[in-house]
């Protein structure tokens, strides 16, 4: 529900993991399966006499983000220094923006509550290096010490910040979502990649201070920290108690927020421009890029609707994530596009995601091949989904998963011999829907699936034993 008092507004981290090298060194960043502080040199290490050197590439994934989410480029922009210490960022001062970020004012759709297009505005989007990663030894309130790991830092980040224009948890989830879905089309993003995508979310009720939720990775996460903050402030108003505003850790174990500090000022940071880094003009490079902008979702969900003549829902649902689209495209190139969209959104998808798997472990080739055997009529919806489950579960191809399982559709001359049969045998049922039970045909048709073995299709065999009883009724 969207919620009338409840404001809103996210500071989301996006990291550029599919750069080759970090954003001020050679580093690789490939460090995801190596040992800790396996990928590091004198610059990310922040050591003395060290000068950072920009990535190309970083500014072009940054620029490419930002008119993706329909931000205006600044003409030039400008590296600063935030100073603070901690020990995961070794210079005591993260290579941030500032006044002069990247992009500016953009924004992106979601579907609101009421289910409705909803435009949620982007302030601003901004590059900066990623801190290293503490590792606790136990909880973080509790550890007894922590060990720190830099072959995170100096990675490539982006921070994305939008203006407090969503209404409840569930949509800031829509945004991050969303949000994730552009990125992956862009190719710059590999979501699956731990510590790929970090969020701060900023939460008031109306007329009050705000909390800001700290460093949650996944977007479940999110949605159900402000789900927590919302009864946690609503409930400290109604007893009277001032929200004062503040820093909250969420504490996933326990699944509530907890307080770490007051809040900070930008004036704390002393930020100052990066004097080792000149200003960048990159006016001139924002036509290659956009140039060079792949087709984004809502496009490609647009054209699914015109190309292939199918619902807007199913459009959304297939362009919602770009590998499930390519996939769409490949299998409507040789299949029934409406009957792909059908087959791929409601059913496959469902059985993906229940088994916490992506559309890699299924092959285009055989959804093909089953879309074409449930236009031939070769197996029943039901098979179909068994096909697609087992194929799921143990591998095999479709026309061998049939086979094995003995799921083809019984031939129409098995199916009227079926009726027949089950037409004789059930003389009771038969003489209660002639005296107007129309109910006892549901006994009849059971019958003719266990004679066929579940390989007629219901709603066929329904309609023939309708038809065998009402005809020798007639007559
Ligand atoms: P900072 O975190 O540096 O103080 P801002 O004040 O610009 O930066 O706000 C950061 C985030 O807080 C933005 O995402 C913004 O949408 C959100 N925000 C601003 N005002 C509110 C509010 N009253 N309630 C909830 N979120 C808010
Ligand atoms: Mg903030
Ligand atoms: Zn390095």
């Amino acid at each position: 529900m969207a919620e009338k008092d409840v404001i809103i507004g996210l500071e989301v981290h996006v990291q550029l993991n599919k750069l080759n090298s970090k954003l001020f060194c050679g580093c690789s960043t490939g460090y995801h399966d190596s040992p800790p502080n396996t990928h590091t040199c004198p610059v990310c290490l922040g050591l003395p006499g060290t000068l950072p050197v920009v990535n190309r590439r970083a500014v072009e994934y940054a620029i490419r983000v930002a008119l993706a989410l329909n931000c205006a480029i600044q003409g030039e922009t400008l590296f600063y220094r935030k100073n603070y210490y901690y020990p995961d960022l070794p210079k005591a001062f993260q290579i941030t923006q500032y006044d002069f970020p990247l992009g500016l004012g953009g924004a992106i759709l979601i579907r609101g509550e009421d289910g409705e297009e909803k435009r949620i505005r982007i302030t601003r989007v901004h590059m900066e290096e990623d801190p290293g990663r503490l590792v606790h030894a136990g909880t973080i309130d509790r550890a007894k010490y922590s060990m720190v790991d830099y072959n995170r830092c100096g990675m490539a980040l982006l921070e994305v910040v939008t203006e407090p224009d969503l209404r409840s948890p569930k949509e800031a989830r829509a945004f991050l979502d969303k949000l994730r879905n552009i990125l992956e089309y862009l190719d710059v993003f590999d979501g699956n990649l731990e510590g790929a995508m970090r969020i701060d979310s900023n939460i008031s009720l109306v007329g009050g201070e705000r909390a800001e939720i700290k460093n949650i990775s996944s977007h479940k996460g999110v949605e159900k920290a402000l789900a927590y903050e919302i009864t946690r402030q609503r409930s400290a108003r109604r007893r009277g108690v001032a929200q004062v505003q503040e820093t909250r850790h969420y504490d996933e174990l326990r699944g509530i927020t907890v307080t770490i500090r007051t809040k900070e000022e930008a004036h704390d940071y002393r930020y100052f421009p990066e004097p080792d880094l000149v200003p960048m003009r990159i006016a001139d490079w924002v036509p290659r890029v956009e140039a060079e902008l792949p087709e984004l979702p809502d496009a490609k969900r647009e054209r699914f609707v015109v190309d292939y003549d199918i619902a807007d829902d199913h459009a959304k649902s297939l362009t919602s994530e770009i590998r499930v689209a390519n996939f769409y495209e490949l299998v409507a190139k040789r299949a029934s596009p409406r009957l792909a969209a059908v087959w791929i959104a409601d059913v496959l998808k469902g059985e993906l995601n229940y088994r916490d798997a992506t559309i890699d472990r299924f092959s285009p080739g055989h959804m093909v091949e089953i879309l074409d055997m449930i236009e031939k009529g070769k197996i029943t919806e039901k098979g179909a989904v068994e096909v697609i489950r087992t194929i799921l579960d143990h591998g095999g191809d479709p026309a061998g998963v049939v086979e094995a399982k003995g799921l083809a559709r019984a031939e129409d001359d098995a199916v009227m011999e079926a009726v027949r049969a089950a037409v004789e045998e059930c003389a009771q049922a038969v003489a209660d829907y002639r005296s107007g039970n129309e109910k006892a045909i549901n006994f009849i048709v059971g019958m003719v699936m266990k004679r066929t073995r579940g390989r007629a299709d219901p709603g066929e065999a329904n309609r023939l034993v309708k038809e065998a009883l009402d005809g020798a009724g007639g007559a």
